[in-house]
């Protein structure tokens, strides 16, 4: 690597992602490739034999990749949950990748390990976290930096399963039951497929529109008390605040008071809306966290950084390395044996780990948490308008409350079978448009189109056009019905 060759280069590749942003809205927001496209169209088909220049990689990046990109940077991309990036968000990853090293323990990078500890201090003390999921409790809580909610749910899963088994005796693995509601995110039943647990042991409980999709305390109550008679032990729930489908919230002091008399691990999983509970009028929604045995949320979805970046909190980290730490001899070491010191590769699956603390503390620094509250704030101020536009037209509903940045709504109609049909059509012409891009949900039967606000990029003007644009693709949409 030279760095003056590197100097040149990157400059230019800065200049391109410039570009690229600033003619974002030009391209369609979801790609329009069909399966099997680059194949066909990359004139190579093998690798290069010699070097070619950056310019001619660029151009074809430009020609061959750009096209099959789905723009989630777009302001009109209002899908799954926004994977909001930043200047910040991406500098801070530059820098990170820029010192490429593999922090797996301290000694790796003493700063890698230190400054994911101090960040995620910094990240619970914006969250008002409890004291006892930070190093700074000093009681063996503490936060890690995983790379996704599927990783932090597997880990926790995998920790509340070894301390289980120790207590009750290995042989009475097929006795562990699993509780979620069929609002939890498929991470949970990953994470059960991996672990080794039969998914008959996975209680799905129902929710209704009536309690707004939220996982209900007397339902909890029922499982265990029938699980426990018919001699299965409880272990784990697995409680969300912001469902993927329609942002519902969990009851979680409820939840956690009934878990905590029954020993179950409470993981709390609020990938998308975590971030949000930064702002004092959001933070009731984490209202009982301090019950819980884990926390996490993904700052890849709503914090303004790159994926993959999920942050997780635990209230006894030594469960978490007891299931997970193991200790070769090629990787003994002074600061180790200490005890001094977090090896954080006793914290997650893999050995080897990103700096991914680098862009959070870029982001935390760089914007300040009052402005952190600002954008927040502002997506969630964008959603409201949004759902001032829905509730407007007497065609539409608002077909869940709205707590976060996300309205889910649809065109209303008498027959349940046709309306989700209608509104299955309805979501086809717009994402057809290649103007925006929205997704959908299911739930207790009802089709419902998801809008979801938190692009760094989108303004107040993006929202309006694409009700709008709602608005023209319904119209069509109706004539035929
Ligand atoms: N949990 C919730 C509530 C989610 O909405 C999502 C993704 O959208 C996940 C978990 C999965 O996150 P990850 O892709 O980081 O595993």
């Amino acid at each position: 690597l030279d760095p003056e060759e590197f100097r040149i280069q990157a400059h230019k590749v800065v200049d391109f992602i410039a570009d690229y942003y600033k003619r974002i809205e030009q391209f369609p927001v979801v790609s329009q490739v069909v399966p099997g496209y680059l194949q066909k169209s990359i004139p190579q088909d093998s690798v290069p034999n010699s070097p070619e220049s950056l310019e001619s990689i660029l151009q074809d990046v430009r020609r061959y990749v750009v096209p099959g990109i789905t723009h989630w940077q777009s302001p009109n991309f209002f899908a799954y949950f926004p994977a909001s990036n930043s200047t910040a968000g991406l500098l801070g990853e530059m820098l990170g990748t820029a010192f490429n090293v593999v922090g797996f323990n301290w000694l790796s990078s003493p700063a890698v390990t230190e400054l994911e500890m101090l960040v995620l201090d910094w990240f619970g003390e914006m969250l008002n976290l409890p004291k006892a999921f930070m190093f700074s409790g000093g009681c063996g809580g503490g936060g890690v930096l995983q790379g996704t909610t599927c990783e932090a749910i597997l880990c926790t899963l995998v920790a509340a399963r070894d301390m289980k088994l120790k207590e009750i005796g290995r042989e009475k693995m097929s006795k562990l039951v699993v509780y979620g509601s069929d609002q939890t995110h498929m991470s949970l039943q990953k994470a059960l497929q991996v672990a080794g647990f039969s998914l008959e042991n996975f209680r799905v409980i129902k929710t209704t529109k009536s309690e707004s999709f939220g996982l209900s305390p007397t339902s909890l109550k029922m499982a265990i008390q029938s699980d426990i008679q018919k001699g299965f032990v409880p272990l784990y729930l697995c409680a969300t605040i912001g469902t993927t489908s329609t942002n519902a919230v969990d009851p979680l002091d409820s939840l956690c008071d009934i878990a905590q008399q029954n020993g179950i691990w409470v993981h709390v999983d609020a990938a998308y809306a975590g971030s949000a509970c930064i702002c004092p009028e959001f933070r009731h929604f984490m209202n009982g966290i301090e019950k819980a045995n884990s926390f996490s949320l993904n700052a890849h979805k709503w914090f303004f950084s790159a994926p993959d970046c999920c942050c997780l909190w635990l209230k006894d980290s030594s469960a978490l390395r007891n299931s997970l730490s193991v200790n070769p001899t090629y990787l003994k070491n002074r600061a180790t044996d200490s005890g001094e010191v977090v090896d954080y590769k006793d914290w997650q699956i893999t050995l080897s780990r990103r700096f991914r603390a680098m862009k959070l503390w870029v982001v935390m620094k760089s914007y300040g948490v009052a402005n952190l509250r600002k954008f927040l704030r502002s997506h969630v101020k964008m959603a409201k308008i949004f759902e001032g536009l829905v509730e407007r037209d007497e065609r539409f509903e608002v077909a869940v409350p709205r707590n976060f940045g996300l309205v889910c709504f649809r065109l209303s109609l008498d027959e349940d079978q046709k309306s989700n049909m209608i509104n299955l059509k309805l979501l086809e012409g717009i994402n057809k448009t290649g103007r925006v891009y929205m997704t959908h949900a299911v739930v207790e039967g009802m089709y419902l189109i998801r809008f979801a606000v938190g692009g760094t990029m989108t303004e107040e003007r993006h929202v309006v056009m694409a009700w709008k644009l709602v608005q023209e693709v319904a119209e069509k949409v109706l004539e035929g019905v």
